[in-house]
């Protein structure tokens, strides 16, 4: 008889641990591969799983196991290295290894449903259509680019496809079907019309010197640290980087903050490489994303731009991973499964063999620390691409000047000055709505959140209250509710009272507003920026979203309104935040031919860690900053891990962590310090009361060793069911 065989399946329940299986009766043990789908019975259901490990071992004492259903897959979905990443990110930051293996499937192929197969619905013209002259639509200008769209293409396309050429409107396809000039069909894949493509400029001597430096680490792990001012052609040095990869015959995978806020990044790979670019985004519809998915994993897909979950999609032939702007806050997911995308795709570079390149005119202190001692190669474009100069910073002491919507009079002078050398302006303002207080002058009410400790915004343009905490709206009051009076009043301001104002005062510069609220509808924030680049807009208003990446070649002169409260913040990386938020924005000051200038509007001119950002840049403040975090014993001289613990009963989540810290005590080395419990800054969020506790240590490997041993016992506890908590390895933000 041969020997026994337990599957060992990660099925997405909360639980720390893979479960057993028996084979399926009757299947032949050649098909148990890891990696493949598996229908296992649960509970009193049934799940989706992936199969793990085939083992003749049970992990398990006792019980009689059950068989699994069925297999759903031929061939693996998640080659072997690629569930070790998984499982080993799984480990690293203490997440059920069920929800993350599984989380790395497409959604339809996580609910156990079929591939995709590669035929797609789609739209075509039909014999009439054919013959229709598209300029006669003049009057309706989406039909008419429809129309010549699909004349062109006789097998037809997929509205995925449609969108890309521009002509992705579904009523004026309606319409087009209506008069019976298009009809719906099926669209056979076939390969994609490759763009015409764009040459590459002759590299500069520190730009050959980094694509040199990545060009010759090929076929190994090296981790390089690409550290670039603002414009000085990076990405022209991954476009290096990535063709010498592609003729090899790998595969690249790109990560990138925001897909949405980087659409200039995208069309450049597009243009430039004679090689299939997939997507992968939240942006995409569940099938588009399969699709692309899918194509990474076969290898159809060549190079893989991506958000932060791409790090862990199946790539046979990965041969290089870049990360763009790798300081950058959204390469971190900050619920569920907190991971970092940066520091995964560097242990995802050194299990592959491969390089990783981290990019960023601001280099997270964590990377910079790991290149000045040497772990990381360490290469610097000091200087701007082109010929354009940087931009000169200055700082505006405001202490004492009286603002209008939070400008002072010498920046709106500036301003006037350069709409009228036929400029454009950025003012950025990191805070959207009206105004973040509410109050009543004659009483003093103030509009709270009920569910947070938090002030209401004021949204003027909705007439409606916001709290940017939780997401509860209420309808603007006329009266104070407290008093009765009519003496409402805002306070401060957001980038809609910006707008007001700015508005008024000049009306002729084409004023634009680009924050998540003006940039909600799908599309939206490319057509915004398609027409700021062909200089409708000289005035552009907004918050971070227009810090990032973005090439304005007009923009003359950004203003920074509010950063005094980067300075002051509660959490020891406010400095680096701001100084980051700082640099970023003023790197979309000149970036062509014309100077940039830079002005930034603060009532602490003197702060040192200010004086050093302007004077000497953020290479040198991030070098001070170091020299502090080194001095305090804070990251990245030490590692933390913040267990939070939230409950309605306010009593309950510093209950929790006292008897966490206990237990952690236990186990615990002499390394490893404890902070708290303590509450959390805002205290009460959505309702919920929120505590903290801080574990941290000189190495990683103790605090690592502590939670191995201490997280499955808490998890057993009674408490543990009751309160709400989360374990967050290297984390981010404090609260
Ligand atoms: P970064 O990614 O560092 O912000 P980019 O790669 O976007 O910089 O380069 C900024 C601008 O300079 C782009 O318009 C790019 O085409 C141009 N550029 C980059 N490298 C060169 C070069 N070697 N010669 C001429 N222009 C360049
Ligand atoms: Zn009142
Ligand atoms: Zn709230």
């Amino acid at each position: 008889m041969s020997e026994p065989i337990y599957l060992r399946v990660a099925v997405p329940v909360p639980v720390r641990s893979l479960f057993d299986y028996l084979p399926p009766p009757g299947v032949d043990h050649r098909a148990l591969v890891p990696g493949i789908r598996v229908l296992v019975p649960f509970g009193s259901g049934r799940r989706c799983g992936v199969l793990v490990e085939v083992s003749n071992r049970a992990a398990g004492e006792g019980g009689v196991l059950k068989p699994a259903l069925r297999l759903l897959d031929h061939e693996p979905l998640l080659p072997a290295g690629d569930l070790d990443l998984l499982r080993w990110a799984a480990d690293y930051y203490q997440h059920p290894v069920g929800d993350v293996v599984t989380a790395a499937l497409p959604a339809r192929l996580r609910q156990g449903r079929e591939p995709l197969d590669d035929i797609r619905s789609g739209w075509r013209v039909t014999g009439t259509g054919k013959a229709v002259d598209p300029t006669t639509l003049s009057r309706a200008p989406r039909q008419a680019t429809l129309l010549a769209l699909l004349q062109g293409e006789a097998g037809g396309l997929t509205l995925e496809e449609l969108r890309e050429r521009g002509g992705d409107s579904r009523s004026a396809l309606r319409a087009l079907q209506q008069k019976g000039w298009v009809e719906r069909c099926l669209v056979e894949p076939r390969p994609r019309p490759l763009p015409e493509r764009s040459p590459a400029p002759t590299l500069g001597r520190e730009q050959k010197q980094a694509l040199d430096a990545i060009g010759g680490r090929l076929g190994r792990f090296a981790a390089i640290l690409l550290e670039g001012v603002t414009g000085s052609g990076k990405t022209e040095v991954y476009l290096g980087a990535v063709e010498q990869v592609l003729e090899r015959g790998r595969q690249v995978l790109v990560l990138v903050p925001e897909i949405g806020l980087t659409p200039q990044l995208v069309g450049r790979f597009q243009r430039r490489l004679r090689a299939p670019v997939v997507l992968l985004h939240s942006g995409l519809s569940d099938g588009e994303r399969e699709r692309a998915w899918q194509q990474a994993r076969r290898g159809t897909a060549r190079v893989v731009i991506g958000t932060r979950s791409a790090v862990f999609v199946p790539l046979p032939e990965l041969g290089l991973v870049i990360v763009d702007e790798e300081h950058d806050l959204s390469l971190k997911q900050q619920e569920g499964f907190r991971y970092s995308a940066r520091d995964v795709a560097v242990m995802r570079a050194r299990r592959c063999g491969c390089p990783v390149v981290l990019g960023s005119a601001t280099p997270s202190l964590e990377s910079l620390r790991n290149a000045l001692d040497g772990r990381y190669l360490h290469r610097r474009l000091t200087r701007r691409a082109g010929g354009a100069a940087q931009p000169r910073m200055d700082l505006l002491d405001i202490r004492s000047v009286r603002l209008d919507a939070g400008v002072s009079p010498a920046l709106l002078r500036l301003v006037g000055e350069t709409l009228d050398a036929g400029d454009q302006v950025l003012l950025f303002l990191n805070r959207r709505g009206y105004a973040p207080i509410l109050t009543c002058f004659d009483c003093g009410w103030v509009a709270r959140c009920r569910r947070c400790d938090a002030h209401m915004t004021l949204h003027w343009k909705s007439r409606r209250l916001w709290c940017h905490h939780c997401g509860s709206q209420r309808p603007l009051e006329r009266t104070c509710p407290d008093c009765g009076g009519a003496g409402l009043h805002p306070l401060g301001q957001g980038t809609e009272r910006l707008e007001e104002m700015l508005r008024g005062r000049f009306p002729d510069a084409g004023l634009v507003r680009v924050d998540r609220d003006s940039t909600q509808r799908r599309g939206s924030m490319e057509r915004l920026l398609e027409e700021i680049r062909a200089g409708r807009h000289r005035l552009l208003v907004g918050t971070q979203m227009l810090a990032k990446g973005h090439h304005f070649p007009d923009v003359t002169l950004v203003g920074i309104l509010d950063v005094d409260q980067g300075l002051f913040g509660a959490d020891f990386r406010a400095g680096e935040r701001m100084a980051q938020m700082v640099t970023q924005v003023a790197g979309r000051a000149g970036r062509a031919a014309k100077p940039g200038r830079v002005v930034i509007q603060t009532r602490h001119p003197d702060h040192p860690l200010m004086q050093d950002l302007v004077r000497q840049g953020y290479d040198a403040f991030a070098r001070a900053a170091l020299a502090e975090r080194r001095a305090a014993c804070l990251p990245p001289y030490s590692h933390q891990v913040l267990l939070r613990a939230e409950s309605v009963r306010p009593e309950q989540p510093v209950g929790f962590l006292e008897q966490a810290v206990e237990m952690a005590r236990r186990h615990a080395g002499p390394e490893v310090g404890f902070w708290g419990p303590v509450p959390a800054p805002m205290e009460r969020r959505a309702g919920r009361y929120r505590a903290h506790l801080l574990l941290q240590a000189d190495r990683r490997q103790p605090l690592q060793q502590l939670l191995a041993a201490w997280i499955p016992e808490l998890a057993a506890t009674r408490l543990a069911r009751r309160v709400r908590w989360s374990i967050d390895v290297d984390p981010q933000e404090m609260f």
